[in-house]
């Protein structure tokens, strides 16, 4: 690991003043470490945010939630009103990593976290994303666990949260802030595609801190299913995961939201195969329909087109729980 300094401020405002060439924001640090180890990252400085007390999750006056960045993933997923209101995240949280890490792990830094690509990881072979232009061995190579959607000719990468597609079915939004000033970002257009610049995994210019993430008030909370598709049981990433939500009238949908992991650069969201489901009645029909729509699109690369099938039927699985009811005081850590 490459020499670095270590600051700790206790405001935002000297966080921010503190960003400059070299330096990089740590939070829980499970990623960010972990790439440091492995000579993928070589921050000069590093700016601990744990001291800056975006650490609590409120209620907001139009009945929303707005969490801190620094709130645990552990902290985040057993928060009582979480439970209670938002169970779909509740339930993406509890299916990723392992106890220990989601203690440390941070709200910001999940969605911050980088591909789990073997190539990106490597730093022997070539990779668009850790050295632009190098070209990318995973197109031709070990494609597994690879992009079926959205992927480009520079880059067939995924997203590895689990968190974040939930976060993408229940519409979050990201506050941010900079020495500039502050914004919000919706969460559909917080992750990129790569397009031709794959090293690019956010909207995030190099000196902004997440803030906070808020969500709307909850109307998915009696409906919801977070489902994750892996090779092992637990502690291990998403072959594919489906994050479903719906608003019932007795067996009618008057609202759906659905998002995919494992199948793209950033969480998938299908607007259409939202609407398609507005209005009509739950049946097994609707959402082999809904399933086909979301996936009529995939490219699958050379070792990973089961992906097409289990996206398929992972869907409609979820649909089909969701509309049953929503795991509340169910989850298991
Ligand atoms: C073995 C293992 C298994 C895992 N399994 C899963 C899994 O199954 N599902 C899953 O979803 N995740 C999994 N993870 C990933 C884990 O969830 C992430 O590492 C974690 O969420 C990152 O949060 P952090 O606070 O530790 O981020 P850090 O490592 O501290 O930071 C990550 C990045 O975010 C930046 N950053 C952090 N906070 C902010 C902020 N507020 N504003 C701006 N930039 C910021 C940092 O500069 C860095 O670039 C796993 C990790 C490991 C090590």
């Amino acid at each position: 690991m490459t020499p670095f300094n270590y600051q700790h401020p206790t405001s935002i405002a000297e966080a921010l003043n503190s960003v400059g060439p070299g330096a990089r924001f740590i939070a829980g640090g499970t990623n960010l470490v972990d790439l440091m180890k492995e000579n993928i990252e070589r921050p000069e400085r590093l700016i601990d945010l744990s001291g800056l007390g975006l650490d609590s999750v409120q209620s907001t006056a139009d009945g929303g939630v707005l969490i801190g960045a620094l709130v645990s993933n552990a902290d985040l997923a057993w928060h009582p009103l979480i439970e209670r209101d938002y169970p779909l995240l509740s339930e993406a949280i509890l299916a990723g990593a392992s106890p220990q890490l989601r203690n440390m792990a941070s709200t910001g830094g999940n969605l911050l976290q980088r591909t789990r690509c073997y190539y990106f990881y490597d730093t022997g072979t070539p990779c668009n994303k850790r050295e632009p232009g190098s070209g990318c061995p995973a197109r031709t190579g070990l494609n597994r666990i690879h992009a079926i959607l959205g992927a480009s000719e520079a880059c067939v990468a995924t997203h590895p949260s689990d968190m974040c597609v939930a976060l993408a079915a229940l519409e979050a939004v990201v506050h941010v802030q900079s020495l500039r000033g502050t914004r919000c970002v919706a969460f559909k257009d917080f992750h990129r595609l790569p397009g031709d610049a794959p090293e690019r995994d956010n909207q995030l210019d190099d000196d902004e801190l997440i803030t906070a993430i808020e969500l709307p008030p909850a109307r998915f909370a009696e409906h919801a299913r977070y489902l994750k598709i892996r090779d092992r049981a637990s502690y291990a990433f998403a072959l594919i995961s489906v994050a479903a939500a719906l608003e019932l009238r007795g067996d009618v949908i008057q609202q759906a939201r659905l998002a995919l992991g494992g199948v793209a650069h950033k969480p998938w969201r299908n607007e259409a195969a939202e609407a398609l489901m507005q209005g009509q009645t739950v049946s097994p029909a609707l959402f082999a329909r809904v399933a086909k729509l979301v996936l009529e699109d995939a490219v699958p690369l050379d070792h990973n087109g089961f992906k097409v099938e289990l996206a398929e039927r992972a869907i409609i699985r979820a649909l089909t729980e969701a509309a049953l009811g929503a795991p509340h005081g169910g989850n298991t850590p």
